[in-house]
């Protein structure tokens, strides 16, 4: 995919999909910047990166504040002597419930993780990556169509595929690409015990058309090819990585 030798930083790269992109993206020649609330997750996989032969740094940060964001950027800068990509995919869901139930200081949370945070990134991503540099975010699933007790999240990962939308146009005269990725539900530790007992089991959710069978790897998979020159022609869009979820169980009105 022509990655190697470029510089990349990843948010949520402590865990999940993150945690996935980020070893493969050191595979393929890549130097990392780890990013994560969590810092001593950071710190495990860029040791996991270290021990076999890579280069990786561990940064911790939180990518709903402004200031973290500027901080991280700095230090990945000067750790790897630049910046070519950013796989902008820290997330979180805290509380699923009813739309009438959930305070309102939860649905803030929501947006300022998952909105404002992939805003922030974008921000410096467009100041710093060097040119034929590219940025994808990760969004959901949830970003294409309603899941029920979810509300904030899903309108802040609706709200993610606009703000990819409309970075790629601006990005474009600085020869950046940013583009989405839409994943279906994933058994990583973001979505709880329960929730991944149902993702694993195919039969739970069932149609034929739908595998249930979604792994981090599948999803870094795709955020890789979209970082990579190979997707050279692609920008501005969200790219659904579901095992086939969508289009087993049509989305909601
Ligand atoms: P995960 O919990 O394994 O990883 C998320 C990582 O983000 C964690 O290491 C966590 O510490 C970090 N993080 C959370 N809040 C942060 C913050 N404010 N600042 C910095 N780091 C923070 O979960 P995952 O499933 O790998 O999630 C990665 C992304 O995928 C998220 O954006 C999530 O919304 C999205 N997603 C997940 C699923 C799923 O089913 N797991 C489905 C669709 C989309």
């Amino acid at each position: 995919m022509s990655l190697a030798g470029k510089s990349a930083l990843v948010t949520g790269g402590g865990s999940g999909i993150g945690a996935s992109a980020a070893l493969r993206l050191a595979v393929e020649g890549c130097r990392l910047a780890i990013v994560d609330i969590r810092k001593g997750d950071a710190e495990r996989i860029a040791a996991l990166i270290t021990a076999r032969g890579g280069r990786a740094v561990a940064i911790a940060g939180d990518v709903s504040l402004e200031a973290d964001n500027e901080r991280f950027f700095d230090e990945a800068e000067s750790a790897l002597g630049g910046l070519d990509l950013a796989f902008l995919n820290a997330g979180a869901i805290q509380n699923y419930g009813p739309f009438d139930r959930m305070s309102i200081a939860e649905f803030d949370r929501m947006i300022a993780i998952n909105l404002r945070g992939p805003y922030l990134g974008l921000r410096q991503a467009h100041r710093r990556l060097r040119l034929g540099g590219a940025a994808v975010v990760t969004a959901s699933a949830a970003a294409l169509t309603g899941f029920s007790d979810a509300a904030g999240y899903t309108a802040a990962k609706h709200g993610v595929v606009g703000l990819v939308r409309a970075a790629a146009r601006e990005f474009a005269s600085r020869g950046l690409r940013v583009n989405a990725i839409c994943p279906g539900p994933v058994a990583t530790p973001m979505i709880g015990a329960e929730q991944q007992d149902s993702v694993q089991d195919p039969s739970q959710l069932g149609t034929p058309a739908y595998r249930g069978e979604l792994s981090p790897q599948m999803v870094a998979e795709t955020a890789l090819f979209l970082l990579s020159p190979a997707a050279a022609a692609i920008n501005g869009q969200a790219q659904l990585v579901d095992a086939a979820l969508l289009s087993a169980f049509p989305p909601a009105p």
